[in-house]
């Protein structure tokens, strides 16, 4: 449905966009994930017509939308910072694409009064966008990209300046509204949360390029590279010596599948790949047991993430959910799923990655 092939942008010698691919489904909830500054606004902003590619084609519904104004291409884009108009009543600002539509009075109020209440603002339409909370103006920003009824939704960083509790829920709300509307949404965002909460699939974006696209699940179960790894959050990544179906690595000697080529490689862990065991329990053959030492605890809501640096000096960290957690200086055992280990071809794990930043708002 839509289809973007070989974009590029620059901005005088700098490649924001650079030669990039990617599909749509019609209906399709697609996810483009990277740091601030990868391009991913750049991207939406050249499929909505506001900059022009330097090279590529973008498509939708089989017509090249190349030539033609914004106003003609049926693309809606909800900008990180509203661009909403702050003294106009909430019906005005969702009433305009409607309106710029040239549909009548009564069909414009029809199309606000069903987005508001989509959003949860039902009943707001005569305040002031001003007199509203930055959630409230964040829900009446996707209200106007809805009334305009694009046939493809851009949202860029969508949930970006909302407390916890109110993301939390449109993170849980927004993919069943956007799916009773059954528009084509393209997302933008850094947050990895954000990201495989939303869509059906996710394209990890890196320095103006896809470096891969798939379901949630199939990312987080095979990320392809060590950047895609570090940006779902996986923090266990190791230079690796693969020998006769053994990886040789900081953390210890781990099995890998028979046919894995020998070499140099990158051993990343996934997510559940480690867990703390009591060692007098029986457990699966094929576990590896590491021993090792708490030597810290955080608190990460609803769980505990346990450090323990194990015998060959190498901190890991551990989810548990229990209580009874270990404490500080406890002798522990884990065990390390098999099943759980990946290998990527080598590349500097070691090597401090720059920090994921969360893109700055221009609120
Ligand atoms: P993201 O949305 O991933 O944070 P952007 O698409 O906003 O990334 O920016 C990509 C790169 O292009 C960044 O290095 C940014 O500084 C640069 N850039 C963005 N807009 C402009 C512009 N109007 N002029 C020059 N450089 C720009």
């Amino acid at each position: 449905m839509l289809e973007v092939r070989g974009l590029t942008v620059r901005y005088g010698d700098h490649v924001a966009v650079a030669d990039l691919d990617l599909q749509a489904d019609e209906g399709e909830g697609v996810c483009v994930l990277g740091p601030s500054g990868c391009g991913k606004s750049t991207l939406l902003r050249a499929i909505a017509g506001l900059v022009l590619p330097d090279a590529g084609h973008v498509t939708l519904d089989d017509r090249d939308l190349g030539g033609l104004r914004p106003d003609q291409r049926r693309v809606g884009l909800m900008f990180q910072d509203h661009a909403l108009f702050p003294h106009r009543s909430v019906a005005a600002n969702v009433g305009f694409g409607p309106r710029m539509q040239g549909l009548t009075r009564d069909e414009i109020d029809q199309r606000v009064e069903d987005a508001l209440s989509l959003v949860d603002l039902a009943g707001t339409g005569e305040r002031t966008v001003t007199s509203l909370s930055g959630g409230e103006q964040q829900r009446v920003a996707l209200a106007r990209a809805i009334a305009a009824q694009p046939k493809l939704l851009m949202l860029d960083e969508p949930l970006g300046s909302l407390d916890r509790a109110l993301r939390d829920r449109l993170l849980t709300e927004l993919p069943r509204l956007l799916r009773e509307l059954g528009t084509t949404v393209l997302y933008v965002t850094h947050d990895q949360d954000e990201a495989l909460a939303l869509a059906d699939r996710v394209a990890v974006m890196r320095s103006g390029r896809i470096e891969q696209v798939g379901t949630p699940d199939a990312l987080w179960r095979s990320p392809s590279t060590v950047f895609v790894a570090r940006f779902l959050g996986l923090e266990h990544i190791y230079d690796a010596h693969i020998e006769d179906g053994i990886a040789t690595t900081p953390l210890g000697a781990l099995p890998v599948a028979e046919r894995t080529a020998g070499g140099k490689a990158t051993l990343v862990l996934l997510l559940d790949a480690l867990r703390i065991v009591d060692p007098e329990l029986p457990r699966r053959p094929d576990e590896i047991e590491l021993s090792g030492e708490v030597v810290g605890h955080r608190f990460a809501g609803d769980h505990l993430r346990v450090r323990v640096r194990t015998s060959t000096d190498v901190e890991v960290t551990v989810p548990i959910w229990r209580r009874d957690a270990p404490r500080l200086g406890d002798g522990v055992t884990l065990a390390v799923d098999p099943d759980a280990i990946r290998i990527l071809p080598a590349e500097p794990a070691a090597t401090p990655q720059a920090p994921v930043s969360p893109t700055p708002t221009r609120q």
